[in-house]
């Protein structure tokens, strides 16, 4: 309420850091990345040696040589027993990398969200944003982390065989080298055969999502228009849309895996046949041969994984991108002049104003004096609540000028305005903490100024009801609280701000007369602070306690004078 957070100034500086590909969230989570990659070097190293042991105790077994094998062989099973626990270890680092990846892009979204323009935010609707932090993370999670570690256990088991074919027997890459080059060719020719339905996916899971927030929000009118059939219709549709097209891509993943599959076999098998013919010439021994065949599959098997988890690697960019769009601020506001606090007066100058395709000021002109109080009246829909937003910052005019003293108010840096600004809004959010945390906003505040604040605001009856007072925990935005009660929240936190100028939209509205102008005079009497109330009802005890009264309609704004 008091302090809204958004800060134009810093959002020029956020767009220019976090302006980064998927890759790069990879850096961010340097320390599993760098530890991973090194202990899949490790393995492979290790697997190099082993093969080394295998080809030297084969030919020996041939051969009959009994002395090399039982030199060979204690230390060729310390590796392979060693394998095991180091194969655990890498399990444990890879699950380390996604989660802290994953938890990396999830905390830099929010961050980035509440860097967004008040009115941008607001215009582009809440359930792109919740869809962003559910469903795509978790599609990035599975389709861009996870598949990244197979990426990096295949690299590395890739060129560990090479090494050791290379090492071995190097004329064996007459052969795999062209096979190679036929997978490599249908890999990057069949990787594009996913990207589109992904991204068709992605945004059918959106539309979904969306329906689903707007429809579960709408509770109460669908059950009391028996909508229910209606709604539910069009949620299977939707549903089905993400089904279909999640079945397509497996389809397609399949027949791909497939194609491939048979391509590496083979390979192995061309391998084998000659391999086999030089056995017999006699220019290799077996255990070289039996070696070489594992290389060789092991050469082709990491390329067989990358054709699988790449196409949903790069089919997952998309997202991103899109949820970067969400992110970005399409204004980017220059630098702006520190607020010093009201001097003189607020004034409205020639002020218009409209929402897309709906009018709502014209050329209005108002003056609020500093320590002014000022009561805003008029029909519903005329537009009292827009004159607070355009006073908030969430909007600028689209002609006129609102001026604070001699600066024009989107000249000036919106977190030191908002730091002496206090807001009470319709809407009040409760968080899930302690009552004296929901008043003070978890500022640090004196039990005596608390305790007059509480009693101002007419919270005393709240407070005595519940047994632990302050320290009572409010959950679920307050759903225990009546309208009233969470009126008188916001009343408190305006109190507690420090501000110099209080804009207040229908506080009244949910709670009794008897306590609304009880409150309305306490807020009457502040000195120092300028005061905008906009309410539907005048009553006539606190009416005279206002400098003016204005009348919003069509589009103008009148003095109790011009009435
Ligand atoms: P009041 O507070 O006087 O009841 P508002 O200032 O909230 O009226 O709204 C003025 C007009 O602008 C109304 O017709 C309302 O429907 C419309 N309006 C308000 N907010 C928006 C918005 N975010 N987008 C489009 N139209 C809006
Ligand atoms: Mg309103």
């Amino acid at each position: 309420m008091s302090r809204i957070i958004d800060n134009n100034q810093s959002s020029l500086s956020s767009d220019k850091i976090t302006k980064i590909t998927l890759s790069k969230i990879l850096l961010l989570a340097w320390q599993p990345f760098f530890l991973l990659i090194i202990s899949e070097i490790i393995l492979q190293l290790v697997s190099i040696m082993i093969s080394f042991y295998i080809k030297e105790i084969f030919d020996a077994a041939v051969t009959g040589n009994t002395d090399i094998l039982i030199a060979k062989a204690p230390l060729f099973i310390i590796l392979v027993c060693g394998i095991f626990p180091f194969n655990t270890w890498l399990s444990y680092i890879r699950a380390m990398f996604v989660k802290k990846s994953s938890t990396i892009l999830k905390q830099r979204y929010l961050k980035r969200v509440f860097n967004k323009n008040i009115n941008e935010f607001q215009s582009s609707g809440i359930a792109g944003y919740i869809n962003d932090i559910t469903n795509n993370a978790n599609t990035l999670e599975e389709r861009y982390f996870q598949q990244m570690t197979v990426v990096i256990m295949s690299v590395t088991a890739f060129f560990g065989s090479l090494a050791i074919i290379i090492s071995i027997n190097w004329q064996t890459l007459i052969f795999v080298v062209p096979c190679l080059g036929i997978i490599l060719f249908s890999m990057y020719k069949t990787g594009n055969l996913l990207k589109k339905p992904e991204q068709k996916k992605a945004s059918y899971l959106e539309e979904y999502t969306r329906y689903a927030k707007e429809s579960l929000s709408a509770f109460r009118i669908v059950k009391s228009f028996q909508l229910e059939k209606r709604i539910i219709r069009d949620f299977n549709q939707r549903s089905k849309n993400v089904q279909d097209k999640g079945y397509e891509i497996e389809k397609r993943a399949t027949y791909l895996q497939a194609m491939n599959q048979f391509i590496s076999g083979a390979v192995v098998l061309f391998c084998l046949l000659i391999g086999v013919r030089a056995v017999t010439a006699g220019t290799v021994s077996i255990g070289v041969l039996f070696v070489l065949i594992i290389a060789v599959s092991n050469l082709i098997h990491p390329i067989l994984m990358l054709s699988e988890v790449l196409p949903p690697i790069r089919s997952v960019e998309p997202i991103f991108e899109k949820m970067e769009q969400h992110l970005k601020n399409q204004q980017v506001q220059k630098i702006k002049k520190p607020y010093p606090g009201l001097e003189q007066q607020i004034s409205l100058t020639n002020v218009s104003f409209d929402y897309p395709d709906i009018p709502v000021l014209k050329n209005a002109n108002a003056k609020f004096k500093k320590g002014g109080k000022y009561l805003i009246i008029g029909p519903s829909g005329s537009g009292k609540s827009t004159i607070l937003r355009l006073l908030r910052k969430y909007f600028n005019p689209d002609h006129g000028q609102i001026m604070i003293d001699d600066s024009q108010l989107n000249e000036i840096d919106t977190d030191s305005y908002y730091q002496k600004l206090s807001n009470i809004e319709q809407n009040i959010f409760i968080f899930d903490d302690t009552i004296r945390n929901n008043i003070t906003l978890f500022q640090n505040v004196s039990e005596e100024k608390l305790k007059s604040v509480i009693t101002a605001a007419g919270l005393d009856n709240l407070l005595n009801s519940r047994t632990n007072g302050l320290d009572d925990i409010l959950i679920n935005n307050g759903a225990e609280l009546s309208g009233g009660e969470k009126a008188r929240i916001a009343i408190a936190r305006g109190l507690l701000a420090e501000a110099d100028i209080m804009l207040l939209d229908e506080p009244f509205a949910s709670l009794d007369d008897e306590t609304a102008q009880k409150i309305e005079q306490k807020l009457l009497q502040l000195s120092n602070i300028t005061i905008l109330n906009v309410s539907h009802v005048v009553f006539n005890t606190t009416k005279n306690l206002y400098d003016d009264i204005l009348l919003v309609k069509n589009g103008q704004i009148y003095t109790k004078s011009e009435k």
